[in-house]
């Protein structure tokens, strides 16, 4: 049961954020739309549903769903597969794949997101990435939590092949990029150097906005089917867009050089995948709801929250700053309890591998660790701030975040 004031609450901010809400069903209006267009001129059928094995040439619904995504995404060409074990996976392949021995990549959003700096290399060394193979990097850090515009061309020098842009905030306290920012980034980039590729970690971006990296001047862009694009629905994969050399490129460090995209089973995922896309704009915008609900809570409770509950979006992550190692703890298990799976249990601090303090983490979920589904997960260490994501359903989540804020409630009696 949740208290009195809490629903007091509850409907106060269900009234007052009201404009904020209508944002984003309005904002998966139009990507609905945009999906059933792309859908209508690639004349997606029934036939697309069945299922290959083996090698798999000429899995019509695997061309299809690449056709399709590359259509939404207003890219060239695009790679849509669940031989993908993760985002990292589809991110690494493009660094990979295009990058040769002597060039140079360039992070301009500071250090990037954690399992991107074993595939680098150089913050967080690992065997068989990137600088094993001779390939340079150099990091622009953020100034105030934004890109640092003026400084982008002291970066940017002949070596530099690629530059890496990281849409979403990932684990860190700053704001996730605009589709402006992305735009005047890569201008400022192409400008300076016409044959650099921009490439978009867009991992928690995908219908956020009504205009893709890849609508932006983005060459290239990466993501993980179990956030975002795969609705809830895609049960494991990854994806990449963007110009038709480069997708190829990416092909061949997928399969093989000489391979590509011409083989790879679908199995039985194809409808899945497709039925996923097209819940894509709307799941994704009932996290989003979720996220304000969550801010618009915590923060009348008195809390820090990043972003704020009018701020605009730029990815689906809701930061609170819960103060102690306590509330931390009581906030993930009343997300637990209100769980579809796993309901019965409660998460407990644990040492991960490869972080330096404890994690805690809620997550009771269909398909193991989507975050794209209702979860939430925070370090233990000051300021002891919880990382919220994902929703299926805006009832799922205004649900669980009462839970949260009800069980730290009950710390205090
Ligand atoms: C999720 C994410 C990734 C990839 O993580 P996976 O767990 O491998 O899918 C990369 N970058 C960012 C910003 C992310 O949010």
């Amino acid at each position: 049961m949740f208290s009195k004031q809490l629903i007091h609450y509850k409907s106060e901010i269900l009234t007052k954020y009201q404009p904020q809400f209508q944002r984003l069903d309005a904002i998966s209006e139009e990507n609905t739309l945009k999906v059933l267009d792309a859908m209508r001129e690639c004349r997606v059928s029934d036939a697309h549903f069945n299922t290959t094995t083996g090698y798999a040439y000429d899995d019509i619904g695997r061309g299809k769903l690449e056709e399709l995504y590359a259509k939404v995404f207003g890219a060239e060409r695009a790679l849509v597969r669940t031989q993908f074990v993760s985002g990292t996976h589809a991110l690494a392949t493009v660094l990979f794949g295009i990058l040769r021995p002597g060039d140079e990549l360039v992070s301009l959003t500071g250090k990037p997101y954690d399992t991107m700096q074993t595939v680098i290399g150089y913050d967080n060394p690992s065997p068989g990435s990137l600088k094993e193979f001779g390939v340079l990097y150099n990091e622009l850090p953020m100034v105030d939590g934004k890109v640092d515009m003026e400084h982008i061309k002291d970066v940017i020098t002949l070596k530099t092949k690629m530059v890496e842009i990281q849409r979403s905030r990932g684990y860190s306290m700053r704001n996730p990029l605009t589709i402006d920012d992305i735009r005047a980034i890569t201008d400022e980039v192409h400008r300076l150097k016409p044959d650099c590729v921009c490439f978009v970690d867009n991992c928690y971006g995908e219908f956020v906005d009504t205009v893709e990296p890849t609508q932006a001047g983005a060459d290239i862009m990466a993501g993980s089917l179990i956030k975002n694009p795969g609705g809830g629905i895609a049960p494991t994969g990854g994806y990449i867009v963007g110009r038709d050399d480069l997708v190829e490129l990416a092909s061949y460090r997928l399969t093989a050089p000489g391979m590509g995209d011409e083989l790879g089973a679908s199995l039985s995922n194809n409808r899945l995948l497709f039925q996923g896309f097209f819940l894509a704009p709307h799941v994704t915008a009932q996290a989003i709801k979720g996220a304000i609900f969550a801010a618009a809570l915590f923060d009348k409770l008195g809390y820090k929250t990043l972003p704020l509950p009018t701020a605009p979006r730029g990815d689906i992550i809701q930061a609170i700053e819960l103060g102690s190692a306590e509330k931390l703890i009581a906030f993930c298990g009343g997300i637990q309890k209100y769980s579809p799976v796993d309901s019965f249990a409660a998460p407990e601090p644990w040492d991960m591998p490869g972080y330096a303090d404890k994690i805690i983490m809620a997550a009771g979920t269909f398909v193991q660790g989507a975050s794209i589904e209702f979860s939430a997960d925070g370090p233990l260490r000051a300021p002891y701030n919880v990382y919220l994501q994902g929703g299926l359903t805006f009832e799922h989540a205004i649900i669980g975040i009462l839970g949260a804020a009800q069980a730290i409630e009950e710390l205090g009696k």
